[in-house]
């Protein structure tokens, strides 16, 4: 197997209402099987996924949880306008959004966006990337697997990497549950998270600052077979519940 990772170069600062896909496209030829990675920050921009922090006034609780974090209320009230359920308020809010994903204030960025705005993870990423791909295919009339990624930080570790928040054209996770091992013993739990796999690196492509790089292609990636079932069920989240049993005391 080789596999080619593509920067996409000359992207311009992103607008609401640019057609990122178009832009994208003029920039590369894509081919079937194409994986396309795209920040979900470009991606949040181009569709208006933004809040100017002027025009928000915090509550309550954004206001005690600010107090805590040192953060600016108006940005932690955006946070919590994000948020489906709230983790932890400090030392950092963590919180779950409506499609399910966890993660660092909301995912909410005040990088890579003009002073005073904030930019919000796209509400449904699942169907946003099912929307770049219709988009490529009736462009390009090529078949382009499409992932939406956010540099995110780990639990246990130290440092961000990329995950995928919303994927199309190919399943989340690769299931080897049931294949055989070298030594013939049948695998009971591996199922790998390959489109975060494929987040991290393209994320690694990225970078994180003033790259300009949004985009980037993976050439050459076998498909794979399995589910999308990639966040845990309440009943098997251990980290969330003991996360839920402190907040509440
Ligand atoms: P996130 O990981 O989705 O939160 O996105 P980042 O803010 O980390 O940005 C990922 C990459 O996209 C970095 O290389 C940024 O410099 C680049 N980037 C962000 N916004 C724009 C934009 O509007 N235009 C271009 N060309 N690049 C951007
Ligand atoms: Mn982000
Ligand atoms: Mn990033």
């Amino acid at each position: 197997m080789s596999i080619e990772v593509i920067p996409v170069q000359g992207l311009p600062l992103i607008q609401k209402g640019d057609h990122l896909p178009a832009l994208i496209a003029d920039r590369i030829a894509f081919e079937d099987g194409d994986i396309l990675c795209i920040a979900s920050s470009v991606y949040s921009k181009a569709k208006g996924f933004t809040r100017r922090l002027s025009s928000i006034t915090p509550g309550p609780r954004a206001d005690s949880i600010a107090k805590k974090t040192g953060e600016d209320p108006r940005f932690i009230q955006a946070v919590l306008d994000e948020s489906s359920n709230v983790l932890l308020e400090h030392p950092f809010v963590l919180s779950e959004v409506a499609c399910g994903h966890i993660g660092v204030r909301a995912g909410v960025d005040q990088s890579n966006i003009e002073d005073g705005n904030v930019i919000l993870l796209p509400r449904d990423p699942m169907k946003s990337a099912d929307e770049v791909r219709l988009s490529l295919k009736r462009i390009t009339g090529k078949s382009v697997r499409v992932i939406i990624t956010d540099t995110c930080g780990r639990s246990f570790r130290r440092g961000q990497t990329g995950h995928a928040v919303g994927w199309s054209g190919t399943p989340a996770i690769r299931d080897f549950r049931g294949d055989l091992d070298l030594f013939g013993h049948v695998l009971k739990i591996t199922e790998e998270a390959v489109v975060d796999e494929i987040a991290g690196f393209a994320n690694f492509v990225m970078g994180e600052s003033n790259n300009g790089v949004p985009a980037v292609v993976i050439r050459g990636c076998p498909p794979w077979a399995g589910h999308d079932d990639i966040y845990f069920r309440k009943d098997e989240d251990i980290l969330r519940r003991l996360l839920e049993k402190e907040l509440r005391s």
